[in-house]
């Protein structure tokens, strides 16, 4: 369980990404109540609230989007080789890592979370293009033909 100071550093870190309220909530067991109020002083303008029902089809309709998430993937993988580190800071590095490498991505921390669990329930897995070896992100997509986001190769055969 975290103490009441570190509940609220985390809480800060995911109100500076913009994270909803539910997952703020699961992560830092704070009350909504506190975190909307301090949401709405830090942004000006009131949080999300419900559960994030985005599927990752929606998160890659254009590839663009496609090309974010699979970074955003790669990101995640090395977060996750800090073992000593919870969930959610891992979460949150993996962000960061993202906005650093593209600053102008438009992917969004909850958004991020769909990758995440997504990737942990091996629905999506991470691959490498045979041809130009860019990282793509297998089963992400709605069409069934996985071809790769860079080179438009045939990812599988
Ligand atoms: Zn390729």
């Amino acid at each position: 369980m975290l103490d009441n100071y570190m509940q609220q550093t985390l809480a800060l870190e995911l109100i500076k990404r913009k994270a909803r309220i539910t997952l703020m909530q699961e992560a830092t067991g704070l009350p909504k109540k506190w975190l909307r109020k301090t949401f709405r002083e830090y942004h000006g303008f009131p949080a999300r609230s419900g559960d994030n029902k985005q599927s990752i089809q929606a998160l890659t309709r254009t590839n663009k989007q496609y090309k974010e998430a699979t970074a955003f993937a790669v990101c995640y993988r090395h977060a996750q080789l800090i073992v000593d580190q919870s969930d959610i800071y891992k979460a949150i590095n993996a962000f960061d890592a993202l906005k650093t490498m593209h600053p102008a991505s438009r992917l969004s921390f909850s958004e991020t979370d769909v990758i995440i669990k997504e990737l942990i329930a091996n629905k999506i897995e991470l691959t490498r293009c045979p041809v130009c070896n860019c990282w793509n992100l297998l089963r992400a997509r709605m069409d069934q033909v996985e071809r790769c986001g860079v080179c438009k190769a045939c990812l599988k055969n």
